[in-house]
């Protein structure tokens, strides 16, 4: 297998490293792209903003979904058209967004921060279109997230802001969700909200972001996403909606659904020894270049039945899997898998059977391409950093 041999041959030069494999970033790509040719989709930058995976998702029309001025830039430099960068996130500065206004789409998070574009809009003496992000009433809970209907609707009725124009709306209220019926009501209510919003500001408006939800399989027992029935599902209210609001651009955002599986992180032993009975392998970064298996840890630590998942921190017990590169027929051993870190908590896997490891071997985990690198504490202990390594379709190797 082409991967596997790339990872050795990388797995040479490096102890530890993450490997996106391109291949599997087009073909989820093109999965969403088959399914909703009649949807826009945004990329979210946060899940990986690795800059060759950018490139990559950017170069298929995607769209970004920025979660910070930073990452509003990181667009920008790889040539991203401004219009299609989506600016969302709580707590934006006035300094964000003087900077954010001339090089993205603004989407306000709150009634304050409407005002605040406002201000910064009419010191530029133009009037600046602007998304809002709704907590609407269909999710019912209070949210650090968007503007609730009700508050939103008010501030409709009696707003005095000049400078700018309210032209989109968006909602996002959960990731990593696999039951279709789920997004698909979802989805449809979605498409109320529109009519509900527009019918108040006596106005088309010019885009509504779905925001994300779509899930992938991290594990055996889950069920994966089946696109297809989700697309039968909505199929009939999408069409609908499309025929009243002929004009208005539908986005889907999503992180996980493109980058999750095409990412592995690849560890190489670096000591074997034996304390009681228990044989460790000692392995090159693990808290700190991937951190979920310590999370994992202290959660079951606290809940040992069943935690409930704590995106995109926590996922589930079993979110990845544990590989080696070894033959099945290969001698079998118990172990430990620890990291070269000073602290005892750097734990991947406590008493696991695995092929017989030595130096030098190494282990790869997979389901690693979103909230992998990107959450991990890589200052921790000033260990050299991972290197993240993208695998072309060409074949070729891009590192940054
Ligand atoms: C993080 C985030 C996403 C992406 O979620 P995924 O589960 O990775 O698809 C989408 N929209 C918003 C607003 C987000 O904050």
């Amino acid at each position: 297998m082409e991967l596997k041999n790339k990872i050795c041959e990388i797995s040479k030069k490096y102890d530890s490293f993450y490997l996106y494999d391109e291949k599997i970033i087009k073909n989820s790509i093109s999965n969403l792209r088959k399914v909703f040719p009649e949807i826009e989709f945004l990329y979210s930058v946060k899940c990986n903003s690795n800059v060759n995976v950018l490139k990559s998702i950017f170069s298929e029309g995607f769209g970004a979904d920025a979660a910070s001025l930073a990452e509003v830039l990181m667009a920008r430099k790889l040539d991203l058209d401004k219009n299609k960068i989506y600016y969302s996130a709580p707590g934006k500065t006035s300094k964000d967004i003087e900077v954010a206004i001339n090089e993205s789409n603004l989407i306000a998070d709150s009634i304050e921060e409407i005002r605040r574009i406002n201000m910064v809009s009419k010191s530029l003496n133009k009037v600046t279109e602007i998304g809002v992000r709704l907590n609407p009433d269909f999710s019912g809970k209070a949210s650090k997230f968007g503007v609730d209907e009700d508050i939103f609707y008010d501030f409709l009725h009696n707003n005095s802001c000049q400078n700018i124009k309210i032209v989109g709306i968006h909602v996002h209220l959960k990731s990593q969700e696999l039951n279709v019926e789920t997004l698909a009501n979802y989805y449809k209510n979605m498409f109320l909200l529109v009519e509900k919003v527009q019918n108040t500001l006596s106005y088309k408006l010019k885009y509504v972001n779905m925001g994300s939800g779509m899930g992938i399989q991290y594990s055996k027992s889950d069920v994966p996403l089946d696109l297809d029935r989700l697309k039968n599902l909505v199929k009939d209210n999408l069409s609908e909606f499309k025929k009243h609001n002929p004009d208005i651009t539908i986005f889907i955002e999503t992180g996980r659904y493109v980058t999750a599986k095409s990412g592995f992180y690849i560890m190489k032993v670096l000591d074997k020894k034996v304390s009681y009975g228990t044989t460790y392998l000692i392995l090159k970064n693990t808290l700190n270049g991937f951190i979920k298996p310590s999370v994992i840890k202290l959660v079951s630590k606290y809940e040992k039945e069943n935690p409930v998942s704590w995106e995109p921190l926590f996922t589930s017990k079993d979110a990845f899997e544990i590989l080696t590169f070894k033959e099945e027929t290969d001698k079998k051993e118990k172990v430990t898998l620890v990291g070269n870190l000073c602290t005892a908590t750097d734990v991947i896997a406590e008493d696991i059977v695995l092929p017989s490891m030595d130096c030098g071997d190494i282990i790869v985990i997979n389901n690693a391409g979103s909230y992998a690198a990107v959450l991990s504490p890589m200052q921790f202990s000033s260990q050299e950093k991972p290197v993240e390594v993208f695998l072309s379709v060409d074949g070729s190797i891009k590192i940054n």
